[in-house]
């Protein structure tokens, strides 16, 4: 329920945000639901119809049915049951989403890593049975971490991975990879301009009605009710993706919160003074395993490796409120609240 509740209003953050531009562009089609673990809402403002929006779900469905980790029967369960045994043939969407994050897990040395399965089960934060692990568990299932041995055949359309116990996590990566998917399929049915909110993964697609540009909120990684530290205003296809210690957590009986995403030398989550990492890009799969691998490797290093990428643009906001941006972010993205300062 808690986590629930918290995924809601980052929804709603985007899709109250963005209202004004659906009461000045007329009528508008909106749909939410629950899929990939999260509210997934879509608002069409032009062209269209339910129709797409029909599609649109049953793709969120489908990429769920074959991607998830979390449930029995999807193509990832497979896959995980049969590590250290048989390569598995996997549908084509898989290959691509598993190729990214290979080469996310590659740029940023493994700070990112798909393979971070066994890890995620036994902490399980935000699920059934969250606890903190002892570190004889930890030491145990760390060496099973390791995204050079996932072996993807291309040709042969398989998936394996070598070592028995090995799980693949597609968690910090396949939202992103669906929201894309959702925007190829809404303007495919016509679509001119839409809002996609995947959980606070946001996509938005063609152009605004009345010629505005898009305004997309930065979450305020302190406050999970949905409100946001600042605006990126973007023209066109634009995708912001935050990944950050609030989205999923649990408060131990020492007071330390133990968040999701977690650092793969150590087994425990990400402790290196940052609370969020947001990119502001185009491609929302790139932008999703981005935001964990800059979230993971910390300030120094996630700018550094931003720096290098094209049309790749990052907001860091550290403990103490400080808000760090990429060379190109400043001219896309304006903090608004006050309570933050922006680092130089
Ligand atoms: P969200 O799901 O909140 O959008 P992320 O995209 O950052 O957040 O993904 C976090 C999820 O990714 C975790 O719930 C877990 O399934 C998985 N994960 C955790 N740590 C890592 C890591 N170091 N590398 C890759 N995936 C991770
Ligand atoms: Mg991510």
């Amino acid at each position: 329920m808690r986590i629930l509740r918290r995924y809601f209003s980052t929804a709603l953050l985007a899709v109250s945000m963005l209202g004004s531009a659906c009461a000045a562009g007329g009528g508008s089609t909106d749909r939410s639901g629950l899929a990939l673990g999260t509210i997934c809402s879509i608002r069409i403002l032009a062209g269209g119809s339910e129709k797409a929006l029909d599609e649109a779900f049953a793709r969120l469905t489908a990429i769920e049915a074959t991607m998830s980790a979390n449930q029995s029967n999807t193509v990832v369960a497979q896959v995980n049951a049969e590590a250290g045994g048989q390569p598995v043939a996997i549908p084509e969407d898989l290959a691509y989403v598993t190729g990214k994050a290979l080469w996310y897990a590659q740029l940023s040395g493994g700070a990112f890593d798909p393979t971070i399965g066994p890890v995620v089960k036994l902490w399980n934060i935000g699920m059934d049975g969250e606890r903190i692990p002892s570190s004889d568990e930890i030491r145990e299932t760390l060496p099973l971490v390791d995204y050079r041995a996932v072996a993807i055949d291309a040709k042969a359309g398989t998936l394996l991975l070598e070592h028995p116990g090995m799980q693949l996590d597609l968690g910090a990566i396949a939202k992103g990879y669906a929201a894309d998917e959702v925007g190829r399929i809404l303007v495919s049915r016509g679509v001119k301009a839409a809002v996609i909110d995947l959980g606070g993964n946001v996509k938005v697609v063609g152009r605004k009605p009345d010629g505005s540009s898009w305004r997309i909120g930065v979450q305020n990684p302190f406050d999970a009710r949905g409100s946001y530290i600042g605006i990126a205003t973007v023209e066109g296809d634009y995708t912001v993706v935050t990944s950050g210690v609030y989205e999923r957590f649990f408060i131990g009986e020492d007071g330390t919160r133990y968040h999701h995403i977690l650092d793969t030398r150590t087994g425990y989550p990400v402790d290196n003074g940052l609370v969020s990492a947001t990119i502001i890009s185009s491609s929302s799969v790139d932008a999703d395993g981005l935001s964990t691998a800059l979230f993971a490797l910390g300030l120094r290093d996630g700018l550094a490796l931003a720096e290098t990428l094209d049309h790749v643009e990052a907001v860091f906001i550290d403990k103490d409120k400080r808000v760090y941006l990429s060379s190109g972010a400043g001219a896309l993205f304006k903090l608004s609240d006050p309570d933050f300062s922006l680092a130089d």
